[in-house]
């Protein structure tokens, strides 16, 4: 194509888009037009030589060159006012006439790319393939290769759920339907509740309307006029949503699927017909904007994939995921309880539980001591007003626990370590020699969720974090950073994860007021954060705007055995605190000056860090966690004195060992404790006890080993010193 070829004479070139602009249109149409059809369809060309444009896009190629630029510069085309410059990824720029959309584009393109194309995206904003083009912009096509394409899929899929739902139950109204990370969900009120039947005979319905192929069509309509239309059908929901998100004399978005209309700003695919692969998961309750005092919808969840393949395989994910639920496995492993009369996400934290919790906090105690920082702890309450001078009193009051009076003042229970540590700092006056101070405690905090969102060890009301604060000078925070992160790849190395995501959330610096702090701050705060991450060549993703409003930070979700990401390391800029508590350290020319303080948690929370081992093991801990490292099953009664000597050894050797001498069959015995998930049993009969050695079961393996015990001693303290992920 001749797109911004330059005539020899450097003359219009803007005639020359203009015309292979018409040309590529034409081609896509029709190979060979006819010149008279060139006429009816572009009067607006003014008067070119239509031989010239059918030549141009018929023959474009077969023409020598010079007889092209010849005929094209003889004449002086009005280049179109109504063009629009559209950059394509690839760098270059096609001229077009407003209103072009994004399939016309895709189409000049190829018939395949078309075909594939999802939905557009234009100046960083998802659109429909059919918006009409209206200014210059970059221009991205999206097809099942992108995932952003996934979002837009998943909407339309969960509108292609609603539209199906009106179908066979059409008294039923509608709330709304958006995508989520993992599929879509929408919201019907409906009095009758839907049973799993209804959702096989949904799905079926969806199924229907994908082969039908429907349009997902947009309409704009004067407020009053949508507004109508939906309290006609009685849709309560909608009727609010229009009211709340629009103005009077507004035009409104809709989307029709079918029977289906939708308030909505979409954008969707071109049509049912797109969607390949999609499931219904289940249903569940969900109040009406959340209130409890308004009527009870039932919220249909559902996933949807480009391919029947991808479909699949995260089905069987969530299956592994519900064989590996932290509060099933919990129960089964006797680890940990949450007790109806203490109260919602409170932990009890069992024996079995206890000794992990253990292994977890002996880890980080020594880890914080060889890493340079001090251990301390410090009180569950404290004054209202210490709360007030950290300004969790204003901004955090609602995730607080309430104010408890007594004799002497108001208080209330710590949601976090901070300003305890703070104070610690603040107690004597510290120089610049003195820094950084590096406070690390594992401390417990209590926070207020509402009792229906609560889930296991992930969501609780009670939990401890490994929580260090680090206060230092502008000269020492990038080193401190490094620190933060080299401590973080440990705690990822030694618990077994070897795969996460990093994030790095920094200000949006158009949006200044909505964060605190100066611009030197800011910016020292995001160059240390993402220098320390360069150094350790570890990649990551700026995420602008999303800092909290106090500092900039560093995120470290870990991946798990079946790729589910979790966030749990943290490392966070604070500008609030050091000034809202005055914080102060003096200076090498004698000046007062204000410390840099970051915030950093790195099992985030013990018991969301523990719920987070127990699905990536499946409760199969390494030995070095696991609560009962070897189990000795003498074989009768008469070798339950060796078994008991081979367990004093492993004693001795610092290993967890139980003697199960009860007077059950051994096979019963062997299948309880693994079971239980116990990495070696130890069998021992008459054999074993005149040769001094043992038989030894290894978790996950069909064949036993035998082995002298001394061997095996040695076997089980290297895979503990080691914390091996496996044994
Ligand atoms: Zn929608
Ligand atoms: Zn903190």
């Amino acid at each position: 194509m001749i797109i911004a070829a330059k005539l020899p004479d450097g003359r219009q070139p803007e005639t020359m888009r203009f015309l292979a602009n018409i040309a590529i249109s034409l081609i896509d149409w029709i190979p060979f037009p006819d010149p008279s059809f060139l006429h009816d369809q572009f009067p607006q060309a003014g008067c070119p030589d239509f031989f010239t444009i059918y030549a141009c896009c018929s023959r474009l190629t077969l023409l020598p060159p010079s007889f092209k630029l010849k005929r094209l510069a003889a004449y002086q085309l009005q280049p179109m006012a109504d063009s629009i410059h559209v950059k394509l990824p690839d760098g270059s720029v096609k001229e077009v006439p407003k209103g072009t959309t994004a399939l016309d584009i895709a189409k000049s393109i190829g018939a395949r790319l078309a075909e594939a194309a999802l939905a557009a995206k234009t100046n960083g904003d998802l659109i429909d393939l059919t918006r009409p083009l209206e200014k210059d912009t970059d221009l991205r096509i999206l097809t099942d290769r992108d995932p952003e394409a996934l979002e837009v899929y998943r909407h339309s899929s969960a509108h292609l759920l609603a539209a199906a739902v009106l179908e066979l139950f059409p008294e039923t109204k509608l709330g709304h339907g958006p995508p989520t990370d993992s599929g879509f969900f929408y919201d019907f009120y409906r009095p009758t509740p839907f049973g799993p039947e209804d959702l096989e005979k949904i799905e079926k319905k969806m199924q229907e309307l994908v082969q039908q192929n429907i349009p997902y069509a947009r309409e704009f309509l004067p407020r009053d006029q949508g507004l109508a239309e939906f309290k006609k059908e009685g849709d309560f929901m909608k009727c609010h949503f229009i009211e709340q998100f629009t103005k009077p004399d507004e035009k409104i978005s809709i989307y029709r699927t079918g029977k289906f209309t939708d308030f909505c700003r979409g954008p969707h695919i071109p049509s049912t017909g797109k969607i390949k692969a999609f499931k219904l998961l289940n249903i569940a309750g969900a109040y009406w904007l959340g209130d409890e005092k308004n009527p009870q919808l039932q919220r249909i969840y559902g996933t949807s994939f480009f391919s029947k393949k991808d479909l699949d395989d995260y089905l069987l994910k969530i299956e592994e995921s519900k064989k590996r639920d932290h509060r099933v496995l919990g129960q089964q492993l006797d680890l940990f309880s949450i007790q109806e009369l203490a109260g919602p996400g409170l932990i009890f934290w069992h024996p079995k539980g206890g000794v992990i919790r253990k292994e977890m906090e002996d880890w980080m105690r020594s880890e914080y001591l060889k890493r340079g920082y001090s251990l301390v702890y410090t009180p569950h309450v404290a004054r209202r007003q210490l709360w007030q001078t950290s300004g969790h009193e204003g901004y955090y009051s609602q995730n607080m626990f309430d104010v408890m009076e007594l004799d002497d003042a108001e208080y209330r229970m710590k949601p976090m370590n901070c300003p305890f540590h703070i104070l610690i700092y603040k107690d004597s006056l510290k120089s610049y020699r003195d820094l950084p101070v590096r406070l690390g405690e594992l401390g417990t905090v209590y926070r207020y969720e509402r009792s229906g969102v609560m889930h296991g060890l992930l969501r609780v009301r009670g939990f401890t974090q490994d929580d260090a604060h680090i206060f230092c000078t502008p000269e020492q925070i990038e080193n401190e950073i490094l620190g933060c992160i080299d401590f973080a790849l440990e705690v990822l190395k030694d618990f077994g994860f070897d795969q996460f995501q990093t994030d790095l959330s920094t200000w949006d610096p158009k949006d200044r007021k909505n964060f605190l702090g100066t611009e030197e701050q800011w910016e020292l705060g995001n160059r240390s954060l993402e220098n320390a991450l360069k150094r350790r060549n570890i990649e990551y993703k700026v995420i602008p705007g999303e800092a909290a409003f106090y500092g900039p930070k560093i995120d470290m979700k870990v991946v798990d055995a079946i790729g589910r990401p979790w966030q749990l390391c943290t490392i966070q800029f604070d500008f609030n605190l050091p000034q809202r508590f005055g914080l102060e350290y003096v200076a090498e020319d004698g000046s007062r000056k204000q410390p840099l303080m970051v915030h950093r948690a790195l099992y985030g929370s013990v018991e969301r860090f523990f719920g987070v081992l127990i699905e990536h093991y499946a409760g199969a801990f390494p030995v070095w966690l696991s609560p009962i490292q070897a189990v000795m099953i003498p074989i009768s009664e008469r070798h339950a004195e060796y078994a008991q000597k081979v367990a004093d050894q492993l004693k001795a050797a610092g290993v967890r060992v139980h003697v199960d001498a009860r007077n059950e069959k051994m096979n019963a015995k062997i299948r309880e404790h693994a079971m239980q998930k116990v990495p070696f049993l130890l069998v021992m009969g008459d054999k074993e006890t005149e040769a001094g050695r043992v038989n030894v079961r290894t978790r996950g393996k069909e064949k036993t080993e035998d082995m002298p015990v001394t061997e095996f001693v040695e076997k089980i303290k290297a895979l503990i010193a080691e914390k091996k992920p496996t044994v």
